[in-house]
């Protein structure tokens, strides 16, 4: 028996390494676990991510079962689990999708090691990325640190593999994995098992509403136009929560955006696949500036504003509404994230990683190579960074991306009364200012 273990790929169709595991023949085990090793350091027992993963890890059972079989959903820490299903089976190989993140590579090392004593091959694929770090390089060789040169190989690439490979195997270049033809691989199911409650692993359920898995065709019709204004319903594509735990497959999403006429969407997907190389190329970055001399840049860090920053009180109203909105929904829009983002590391000077801490927690999409890549970017000490003279104007932001208020008055209910500040933590001119003057200095004197 082989086993099939899910992680970031909560999907039976169009799966890479689901796939591989079921062409082999040997009947195939899928399992899942909820990974106490993260769960158990979560700051709140009520968080959407676990709600969103335990809802996905039931629809996926249910698909197993449609096909006759059953996925084992266990509660543990993934290495013990792995232990005693390699002792109680000893399958022939266990297959997965790769997970690029430090603690996911850890793991897995982990993993090989336990199933190399009992000579277990351990399989990973790509199914996360198009591309991996080092199939886009540059000419002379090593990853790209710029995303337009990054973003024109990657195009190439992609014609070339397009245009050259055939077969089923094609795949790997946006046609989807046919899965279902292999289905009758699958270990049969005897009496399904049942996939642990939240309460179970010790969680509250909310309310929250998960956007659905497809954007309509009017929403990327006219993304390019709607997708920068904050208060414009469906003006985006909602799915960056779906592709981060793979419950939708990046190909069938870029194969989507390729027919579009305008490719705006289709070059935003690449700025998924260009964080991810980062983060392969430089795991550094994780806990240090892209540019090390933004390290000596001396941060305020003051708690009391951080704090404010966090709830939404900062008297900056686009501030404002998108960090309320983060903390009702988990989920902030693309231009809102990079506003808060670029207030807290110029305009309250705290280091960005606090911002990033606090995104981390709270983002239904919340992913590694995405958030950090975004927070560099907006402190202007990423690979490929804003510069850092370059500073959000929140008024003018405010009158070109939201000039009636509404996005504002949805999130600030209290925006235009006596009940909200009427003056913000920090003034623009003033943090611009310091902001420029205190980055200058430690970045001439790095
Ligand atoms: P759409 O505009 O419809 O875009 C479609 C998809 O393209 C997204 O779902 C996403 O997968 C990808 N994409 C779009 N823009 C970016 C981008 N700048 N970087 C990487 N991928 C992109 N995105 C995350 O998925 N997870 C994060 O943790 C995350 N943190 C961010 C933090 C900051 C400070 C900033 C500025 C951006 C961050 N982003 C993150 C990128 C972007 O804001 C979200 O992907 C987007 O808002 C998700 O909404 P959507 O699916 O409607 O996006």
């Amino acid at each position: 028996m082989t086993i099939f273990w899910h992680r970031r790929d909560l999907r039976f169709s169009d799966n890479a390494g689901l796939y591989r595991a079921l062409k082999t023949g040997d009947p195939v085990l899928p399992i899942f676990i909820f990974d106490r090793n993260i769960l158990d350091k979560l700051p709140s027992k009520t968080d959407v991510r676990v709600e969103f993963i335990q809802r996905s890890v039931v629809e996926l059972a249910e698909a197993y079962r449609a096909h006759g079989s059953d996925l084992r959903a266990y509660y543990g820490h993934p290495v013990e689990i792995l232990r005693e299903l390699r002792d109680a089976h000893q399958p022939t190989a266990v297959y997965t999708n790769r997970d690029y993140e430090p603690y996911a590579i850890a793991r897995d090392l982990a993993v090989k090691e336990l199933l190399d004593e009992h000579d277990i091959p351990f399989y990973h694929f790509k199914d996360h990325v198009i591309f991996e770090s080092d199939e886009v390089q540059k000419q002379a060789g090593g990853p790209y640190t710029v995303y337009t040169p990054y973003m024109k190989r990657w195009r190439k690439q992609l014609a070339t593999r397009m245009s050259t490979y055939e077969g089923e195997d094609i795949s790997y270049y946006l046609k989807p994995y046919p899965t279902e033809k292999y289905a009758g691989n699958l270990l049969p199911g005897k009496a399904p098992s049942p996939v642990p409650t939240l309460e179970e692993m010790g969680f509250t359920p909310t309310e929250i509403e998960i956007p659905p898995k497809e954007a309509s065709d009017e929403t990327l019709k006219h993304y390019h136009s709607t997708r920068d204004y904050p208060a414009t319903t469906d003006g985006t594509s909602r799915i960056s929560h779906h592709l981060r735990h793979g419950t939708v497959s990046i190909r069938a999403k870029m194969l989507r955006a390729m027919q579009l006429e305008d490719d705006t969407f289709f070059r935003e997907l690449i700025w998924r696949d260009f964080y991810s190389n980062v983060l392969q190329a430089f795991p550094r970055v994780v806990d240090e500036s892209y540019r090390r001399e933004y390290d000596t840049i001396p941060w305020v860090n003051d708690e009391e504003q951080f704090q404010a920053w966090c709830e939404g009180r900062t008297g900056v109203p686009l501030v404002d509404a998108g960090m309320r909105q983060l903390n009702t929904i988990g989920w902030m829009h693309n231009r809102v994230r990079m506003i808060t983002a670029s207030y807290l590391v110029k305009h309250l000077l705290i280091d960005w990683r606090w911002g990033e801490g606090y995104f981390a927690d709270k983002l239904l999409d919340y992913e590694l190579a995405s958030n950090n890549g975004g927070w560099q970017w907006a402190a202007g000490s990423g690979a490929d960074a804003q510069p850092y003279f370059r500073i959000f104007n929140h008024h003018s932001q405010q009158v070109k991306f939201d000039k009636d208020y509404a996005y504002v008055k949805e999130w600030v209910p209290e925006y235009d009364t006596d009940d909200y500040p009427s003056e913000p933590l920090v003034e623009h001119k003033f943090g611009r200012d310091r902001a420029l003057r205190v980055y200058k200095k430690a970045l001439t004197e790095a």
